[in-house]
């Protein structure tokens, strides 16, 4: 008989002492990953059978995470459409779902058909941050300029695919992000913008080079903070923020350089924001990191639906998991859980401003 291993939604945890804030979270993505995740269970007679997850709607999404803690969130669309999404969801317009119709949170509840776009007030929980991520930019570069000797495999060995989105130049996809961040007022950062060697070529880098430093002065333009991707790009992304200069308010997001680049962000006067990651059993460098940096400098996030914290590895994550991450940061810091909260939910408000 198959081994049952548990694939779906991790239980909820203990709520934290004092509200905090998950400044990094794609609610766009969480419940289209949640529809792809069947998780095994035994049936009447004790067979393992493949059954779906629950598919939250984005009120749910934002409940659960309430009520556990998680009182405010900034909602990160880092694609074109994901772009639109977070404008409307944040000015109200959106569906507030993206899934089937919700089974709770009755008052968010649309009374007409799912599927129809309605007012909604928008959720006082949410703040949002928006761009083109360093790997949708090498899609536009590719889709505007359809070429099959631009197409390169980097080291995640897969093929840039561009799809219909991306016939959108990098330059028109980068000012409807300008056009968004300037016009709606709950829109508080731009990102995640940066580099991801991982993802991208010498050509890729070139592109997204280019594009980061789009974004760099973009969130200066309209006196934004910025939240910066840096996968497998330590040198790259640090070398932009030194010869373009950083905005006033810059944030690592799922910050995974060592404790001596730790140490420089911190003197620069960066933040720092850690993820699941940081919680992993190997990852014990990302935790001499942590311990480089000011706690007044210290950001937490659970870059939702990704990078799900230990011991959920590997599961589906959401906004309501980030406690496991807190208290992972309050016990490698030795600070009192509450207070990490407390300075985590201030630094969160002097980033991104009131919600
Ligand atoms: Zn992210």
């Amino acid at each position: 008989m198959a081994k049952r291993r548990e694939r779906g939604w991790p239980v909820d945890p203990d709520p934290l002492p004092f509200p905090v804030v998950d400044n990094h979270t794609h609610l766009d993505a969480i419940a289209p990953f949640a529809a792809q995740v069947t998780d095994r269970v035994p049936d009447d007679a004790g067979n393992l059978v493949e059954v779906p997850i629950p598919v939250p709607t984005v009120a749910e999404t934002v409940a659960r995470a309430e009520a556990v803690g998680v009182d405010r969130m900034v909602q990160v669309g880092c694609d074109l459409e994901a772009v639109r999404w977070t404008d409307e969801l944040l000015r109200g317009t959106s569906p507030l779902s993206s899934g089937p119709p919700p089974s709770t949170a009755p008052s968010m509840r649309p009374s007409t058909a799912p599927s129809t776009r309605r007012s909604t007030p928008p959720s006082t929980a949410l703040l949002g941050a928006v761009a083109i991520h360093p790997n949708e930019a090498v899609l536009h570069a590719l889709g505007a300029h359809p070429d099959a000797s631009a197409i390169e495999i980097a080291a995640d060995g897969l093929t840039p695919e561009p799809g219909a989105v991306h016939a959108t130049s990098l330059d028109d996809a980068i000012a409807e992000v300008a056009a968004v961040a300037g016009a709606n007022p709950r829109v508080r950062a731009i990102g995640e913008t940066g580099m991801d060697l991982f993802r991208a070529g010498p050509q890729g880098e070139r592109v997204q080079r280019e594009a980061f430093r789009a974004h760099v002065a973009l969130a200066k333009e309209l006196g934004l903070a910025m939240q910066i991707h840096d996968r497998d790009a330590h040198a790259q992304v640090l070398d932009v923020l030194a010869s373009d200069g950083a905005p006033e308010v810059t944030v690592f997001h799922c910050f995974s350089g060592d404790a001596e680049m730790a140490r420089f962000c911190a003197e620069q006067g960066w933040y720092l924001s850690f993820a699941g990651p940081v919680s992993f059993r190997a990852n014990e460098g990302l935790r001499e990191a942590l311990r480089e940096v000011p706690l007044s400098q210290v950001l937490v996030e659970t870059d939702a639906p990704y990078l799900t914290p230990h011991p959920y590895r590997g599961r589906p994550n959401a906004p309501y998991l980030l406690p496991h991450t807190v208290r992972t940061v309050a016990e490698v810091l030795g600070v009192d859980l509450e207070r990490v909260c407390r300075t985590v939910s201030e630094t969160s408000e002097r980033v991104y401003g009131a919600w």
